[in-house]
């Protein structure tokens, strides 16, 4: 078969694998379970194992290997992640081959993705917005995501949007993240929600809304609180930065014009003198960060302008698991 880059998209719960030619086809993908709760050691050992199935799998040496991982990540070193619980890991210590490797933050290498051959095609500057569990965003600047000076660019989550607001897990009041991310939707559902009721036991996002959308006034009202937040939020956003576009992703953005409608009209709301920048829904789905670091893995390799002529429609053919 043509030559080919090991990608893969490590997350707290899963990892995502995937061989990609140069010509942006993905001839395999496949998952692993990320067992973090048996310590880095075990999560570094899985990564090396699932790269080197991926490359038998592909019939020869790929010519790079690309990682997204969560954390603080350098293109060389993945510093930290609380998540995963390693520090300081080498690129070379999770590549079992002598091939060139290179490392991205996960949400970036998503943004990345979407800036070469996703919903950021022909944008130059934007912000990639995935909601799911967590917020965090990649500010896409120049067609590439931007870190920050130490690498903690983009946790937008963590915006004070209510400081008087409810507390955040990670110590601070009145979190985005504590408002608009998935799993606080169905949170604040759940508690609020009569004691009766099945859905004070367990609710997804999903779930509250499609009570939304029925007018169930207890899911409008948390509804809207989380629009709300990420308006003020996307408000600051817009006004430092000047966006052409906000990418919304992840799996609250699923809900479609029930997010985007209300929340378009909050943020334009919120600014008085400027036209609120459009919104737009992602469009490589939960593929981003895996297709991202087959974008790292060629540049690893030597090929810069990897994605550049890939075509969405094959990215997304059927073989995508
Ligand atoms: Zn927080």
């Amino acid at each position: 078969m043509s030559s080919f880059v090991v990608a893969l998209d490590v997350g707290g719960t899963s990892m995502k694998g995937g061989l990609v030619t140069r010509s942006g086809e993905i001839v395999r993908t496949d998952r692993r379970a990320t067992p973090r709760d048996r310590g880095p050691a075990a999560v570094i050992a899985t990564i090396r194992s699932f790269i080197d199935d991926l490359a038998t799998a592909g019939g020869g040496t790929p010519e790079g290997v690309g990682l997204a991982v969560p954390g603080l990540v350098t293109a060389e070193t993945a510093l930290y992640s609380a998540n995963i619980g390693w520090r300081d890991v080498p690129a070379t210590d999770l590549v079992p081959l002598d091939v060139p490797v290179m490392l991205g933050h996960d949400v970036r290498t998503g943004g990345l993705a979407e800036s070469v051959l996703g919903a950021g095609r022909e944008l130059s500057d934007f912000l990639f917005l995935p909601i799911g569990t967590g917020i965090a965003g990649a500010t896409i600047l120049h067609g590439e995501p931007y870190g920050g000076s130490a690498g903690w660019g983009g946790e937008i989550g963590h915006i004070p949007v209510f400081p008087d607001g409810e507390p955040c897990a990670c110590g601070q009041i009145g979190c985005l993240e504590t408002y608009s991310s998935a799993s606080a939707v169905a949170r604040r559902y759940s508690t609020r929600a009569p004691a009766s009721s099945p859905d004070a036991v367990s609710v997804t996002a999903e779930r509250v809304a499609a009570l939304t959308a029925s007018g169930d006034p207890l899911a409008v009202e948390i509804w809207g609180d989380a629009v709300e937040a990420l308006s003020l939020a996307l408000a600051t956003y817009t006004l430092l930065l000047d966006p052409s576009a906000i990418v919304l992703g992840g799996g609250l953005a699923e809900a479609g014009a029930l997010l985007s409608d209300p929340l378009a009209e909050r943020l334009q709301k919120h600014l008085a003198f400027r036209q609120a920048p459009p919104l737009r829904q992602a469009a490589l789905g939960m593929s981003a960060g895996m297709l991202g670091a087959a974008l790292l893995g060629w540049r690893a390799a030597g090929f810069a302008d990897a994605g550049t002529t890939w075509s969405l429609d094959v990215l997304k053919s059927p073989r995508v698991a």
